[in-house]
């Protein structure tokens, strides 16, 4: 996990702020998750908390792999 902060900024901005899940196995089922999140919380738990987490697991520290989550999704997917 070693995005530049260019790239979150990008990526956060592509997002609105918003969550940009859209896995079926979270319980958000099939709408994207959308929720509401804070700038000043990535890294935290709590409300309007979230990660910038890499879409492939093994794929490259670019925008492309990029995606914002919600404390709760990017709890979801860690391995
Ligand atoms: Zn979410
Ligand atoms: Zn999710």
């Amino acid at each position: 996990m070693a995005f530049s902060d260019e790239v979150i900024q990008r990526a956060w901005e592509r997002a609105g702020g918003q969550c940009e899940c859209q896995r079926r196995t979270h319980r958000h089922f099939y709408n994207p998750c959308g929720k509401q999140l804070v700038w000043a919380m990535r890294g935290r738990d709590g409300r309007g908390g979230w990660e910038a987490d890499k879409i492939a697991f093994t794929g490259e520290d670019t925008l492309r792999n990029c995606e914002v989550l919600c404390w709760d999704c990017h709890d979801s997917i860690m391995r």
